[in-house]
């Protein structure tokens, strides 16, 4: 099977295919460090967290590069109003974004780039681009001159010659250019000016470089000159991410990134976010109020990436149910999977149809809904099987498992959910389980005298034991894990 994904820039579904045979270079846009991400960043970087994780199950070995805006506007904004220095701002937002990442179980991207460390190579593109008369300097800044190339806008559909208005209506303050579609690469600034906090040298003087320019520069430094893969959020695609292209594909003239991916913007209760409506929550404020990381992981990216997420409360509360019933099934596959019983075929059927459907779905553009029901139809005929009594099937239930776990390496919020389970729950479960096993062999060998000593073991240990005619019951904290006794088994 092959995985096909929607790229903006030719605004098809497409075959993916790498520059390098089983290698993703792929980078994606990442935070600006004025404040603390809210959750609609989170479903920016928890799908592309998605992306990361279904690319390696499909087996490509893969680079991930998301940068860190520590230089811009905002960011400058801040600094200033405070009057301090700008990693004084910077520094503690990137703790807490590192935090949430960990909160919600991100996997780490092998680079997370700074743009303020990063400033040498993007004085060195405005070069190149100069040297390749893509650019002008107007009273100690530098632009990049649109009108000189040719295939400017294309990712946002736009043709250039109407680009004036978006142009201003994208809010840029510089009013020094030739012509108000150009972007700054350069912008010139004083260093000892009042509120100065973001001052570097370069050959047009002091100043700092443009947002657009700090993202091709970092790109380009990790993962060369073609990338396979570029995200980021609908917002990105212009001007940020048009401006990208223009910029690096006018230093090197060749392809910038060979796939263009963007995810919808996320809705709270139906509604855009916004400071003024209350509703840019963050990651510790839905835990605060008692929600679990798995479930707004889950909710996060219950959702097809291309479309808007309505994030509701209910919602939430849905996700943390669809999460515990995952989570207990894979219990009670693992059980099933420790027990000696009758071996049937039709859990291995489901489990193996379940895998296919699971996989194609993704492979369908990241199809996350028909993933998740593929999983949880398994659950549903898996559950219908181990209520009865026969069959009851070790080998099919070895499968189940590697579905389960298939698809928790893609969407990793079992792995979540373990870590609130009271620490090492889960490999309590796997003790408790296994013990059981050793407690019926002692019985069908009729050595009370050893079953009992396990029984004990488990109890030392909090696990509540209760034999019940086709399964064991065992009770540890909160949880409930069924244990299918073998066929005929003393009671
Ligand atoms: P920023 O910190 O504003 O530079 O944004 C970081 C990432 O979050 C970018 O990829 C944005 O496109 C994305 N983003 C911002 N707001 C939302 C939202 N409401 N829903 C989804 N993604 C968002
Ligand atoms: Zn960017």
């Amino acid at each position: 099977m092959s995985l096909r994904l929607y790229d903006s820039l030719t605004r098809r579904l497409r075959a993916f295919k790498t520059v390098e045979a089983g290698r993703v270079r792929m980078y994606n846009c990442g935070p600006t460090v004025y404040d603390r991400a809210h959750i609609g960043n989170f479903r920016a970087f928890t799908w592309e967290d998605l992306l990361r994780r279904y690319l390696r199950f499909k087996g490509y070995d893969v680079c991930q590069v998301m940068n860190l805006t520590d230089v811009d506007d905002r960011t400058i904004a801040a600094a200033s109003a405070r009057g301090v220095p700008l990693a004084d701002v910077t520094d503690p937002v990137i703790e807490m974004f590192l935090e949430d990442w960990d909160t919600l179980g991100l996997e780490e991207p092998e680079h997370r780039p700074r743009a303020t460390r990063f400033v040498d190579g993007m004085i060195r593109l405005v070069e190149a681009l100069s040297e390749r008369g893509l650019t002008y300097e107007s009273e100690g800044s530098v632009y990049f001159a649109i009108g000189r190339s040719p295939e400017y806008g294309r990712l946002a559909g736009i043709d250039a010659k109407g680009l004036t208005a978006a142009g201003r209506a994208a809010g840029d303050e510089e009013y020094d250019k030739d012509d108000p579609r150009d972007f700054v690469l350069w912008k010139g600034g004083d260093r000892d000016a009042d509120g100065a906090v973001a001052v570097w040298d370069s050959p047009w003087g002091p100043g700092r470089p443009g947002w657009h320019l700090e993202c091709s520069a970092m790109a380009m430094h990790h993962l060369g000159e073609t990338l396979d893969i570029h995200t980021g959020g609908v917002d990105n695609l212009f001007p940020h991410h048009t401006n990208e292209i223009a910029q690096s594909e006018g230093v090197t003239g060749k392809k910038f990134s060979e796939f263009w991916l963007h995810a919808e913007h996320l809705l709270v209760e139906g509604r855009k976010m916004s400071k003024s409506l209350g509703n840019c929550f963050t990651i510790p404020e839905l835990v605060d109020r008692g929600h679990a990381p798995s479930a707004i992981r889950y909710l996060l990216l219950s959702g097809h990436y291309r479309a808007q997420l309505n994030f509701t409360f209910d919602g939430l509360e849905a996700a943390a149910k669809a999460v515990t019933r995952l989570y207990e099934f894979r219990d009670r596959v693992r059980a099933a999977g420790e027990a000696e019983t009758d071996a049937s075929a039709d859990l291995e059927d489901a489990a193996t149809r379940a895998r296919a459907a699971f996989e194609a779905a993704m492979d369908d553009d990241l199809n996350v809904s028909e993933a998740l029901s593929a999983v949880f139809g398994l659950v549903r005929e898996a559950n219908h099987l181990l209520d009865r009594v026969h069959p009851r099937a070790p080998a099919g239930a070895e499968t189940a498992l590697a579905v389960i776990d298939a698809f928790d390496r893609v969407f990793g919020v079992l792995a979540v959910r373990g870590r609130e389970s009271s620490g090492g729950d889960d490999e309590l479960v796997a003790w408790a389980t296994a013990r059981i096993g050793e407690r019926e062999r002692a019985r069908k060998n009729r050595d009370f005298a050893r079953a009992d000593a396990i029984r004990a073991e488990l109890e030392a240990r909090g696990v509540i034991v209760e034999d019940l005619a086709e399964f064991t019951r065992l009770r540890m904290g909160g949880r409930t894990i069924q244990v299918p006794r073998p066929l005929g088994a003393a009671r």
